[in-house]
């Protein structure tokens, strides 16, 4: 089946297209590593003249200009202002540099573009994804029975698991089917309790689901920032008494700011004397798992209901890879849906299995590659020494500032996340922030107890205590520049 045509900008058998598109690639890259530049994280442009900049690029031209000039035109305007997330500059979010094997993957997944909703459209990648998938659970300590799927991210797999909690508690305890007729009557009463400081994604997946952000009850923390799990069980109890229907919390395994645990164990106890699903959110902590040093921290995600983990965070990934694990297979068929064109029955019954089955999304990418080829390029070691790094960067930046008179440090990490400020309130904390970025040193900020913070997640193994002095000496300089004007 050879086509006659071909087209010099797509992948065929054509050894003139293989050959063209191996120059393309070289010449790409040698734009990205002429953007390199010097090591920072930003150009620390100001967004008016960026935006300036990129809205002169055009948009649709009549007639093409070809791959060179449009490669010209990008390497000009919009690499050298692209966030270099490599840079031992850049410690702001839980957005990560990437792992080059894993650049690799993307380029394979690109190539073929298979999809991830039926067997005929990817094969093997349907397959791997099945295998990733169970390592995955077991990695995690989840038992047999257990299933899950690759999702675009955490705010996803945390839709899924809210998704299928309700759903199944609607049809074991209220008798009620949701995919087929919608909410229930009593749907008002619902409700999730996750601690306040968890993920904005479950007020909106609440809001997604029909429920609103009224079903999520914020459960207090601790000063360790955890669950107060005392608080919770409260809160389950009164709720239950005065007729609303607790169906679902959620531990956080990793708080977005704070990197803070929640005690999952005791608030699996809590959950099963009320018939609650317990949900597990490690979009970030679930990286801890391949430390030795660490991994215990993180292991009550066994004793979940549904996790979350997310790729592109600790596990230095690009974007996107996460998966939502489920300790039920059964969770998942809220999704299940067979359309004729799509994924037949009979089909199924012969082994040829289509995902789409268990996805909220229908045409999907592949990135299980990138976890597997990551695995065995590095093994559980060589994630293991990542991590560490991370956890004990994090460690170091602690004591430094915890120690000096001139910031305030309220929460001891757990992770690789670090909150603090410089005393001399909150303008000042925010300017020095703004003239970092306009240095192309790219730090968080926060609110904690009514208090802005400034904020690191090290996620960088090549971030040094050199690198952290550094950044701990120009806040202070720039605080007295800004405290002094
Ligand atoms: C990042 C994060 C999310 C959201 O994940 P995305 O991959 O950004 O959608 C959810 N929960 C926690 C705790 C997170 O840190």
């Amino acid at each position: 089946m050879k086509g006659t045509a071909t087209d010099p900008l797509l992948l065929s058998e054509s050894e003139d297209v293989q050959e063209r598109f191996r120059e393309m690639v070289r010449e790409t890259l040698s734009s990205v590593f002429r953007s390199f530049s010097d090591g920072s994280a930003f150009s620390g442009i100001d967004p008016y003249d960026l935006r300036g900049k990129v809205n002169g690029l055009g948009f649709l031209p009549e007639h093409g200009r070809g791959f060179e000039a449009v490669l010209e035109d990008t390497e000009r305007v919009i690499l050298p202002h692209l966030l270099r997330t490599w840079s031992t500059d850049y410690m702001p979010h839980l957005h990560s540099p990437v792992l080059t094997e894993t650049i690799c993957s993307e380029l394979i997944i690109s190539c073929f573009n298979d999809s991830m909703d039926s067997w005929d459209q990817g094969p093997a990648a349907t397959e791997l994804e099945e295998s990733m998938v169970r390592g995955l659970t077991g990695l995690f300590g989840l038992p047999g029975g257990s299933d899950g799927c690759f999702t675009s991210g955490g705010s996803q797999s945390n839709i899924t698991a809210l998704m299928a909690a309700r759903d199944r508690y609607c049809r074991e305890r209220l008798g009620w089917d949701v995919r087929a007729d919608g909410l229930p009557p009593d749907f008002g009463k619902l409700r999730i309790y996750t601690s306040e400081i968890s993920h904005f994604s479950m007020d909106k997946a609440s809001h997604i689901l029909g429920m609103g952000y009224a079903a999520v009850r914020k459960i207090p923390v601790d000063e360790k920032c955890r669950v107060d799990v005392a608080a919770f069980e409260r809160m389950v109890e009164e709720d239950a008494a005065s007729g609303l229907l607790p169906f679902c919390a959620v531990a956080t395994f990793g708080t977005t700011d704070f990197g803070s645990i929640d005690d999952a164990t005791a608030m699996r106890g809590i959950c099963d004397r009320h018939g609650m699903h317990l949900h597990g959110d490690a979009a970030y902590g679930s990286g801890l798992i391949m430390s030795d040093r660490y991994g215990d921290r993180v292991s009550a995600m066994s004793v979940c209901d549904s996790v979350t983990v997310d790729f592109h965070k600790m596990f230095l990934l690009p974007i996107s890879c996460s998966a939502i694990l489920v300790r039920d297979a059964d969770l998942l068929r809220c999704f299940e849906f067979h359309a004729d064109y799509l994924n037949r029955v009979e089909d199924e019954e012969d082994g040829y299995i289509n995902l789409v089955g268990k996805s909220m999304q229908t045409t999907r990418r592949f990135d299980a590659l990138k976890v597997y080829m990551a695995f065995q390029t590095r093994g559980r070691d060589g994630f293991g020494r990542i991590i560490d790094t991370a956890v004990e960067n994090a460690a170091y930046l602690y004591d430094r500032v915890s120690k000096d008179g001139d910031f305030v440090a309220p929460v001891e990490p757990e992770m690789s996340s670090v909150v603090f400020a410089l005393k001399g309130g909150d303008e000042l904390n925010r300017k020095v922030r703004r003239r970092l970025l306009a240095e192309g040193t790219v730090i968080g900020q926060t609110v904690k107890d009514g208090k802005v913070m400034l904020k690191f997640t090290l996620l960088n193994p090549n971030l040094t205590h050199e690198g952290i002095d550094a950044v701990i000496d120009r806040i202070r300089t720039l605080g007295c520049e800004c405290g002094n004007p």
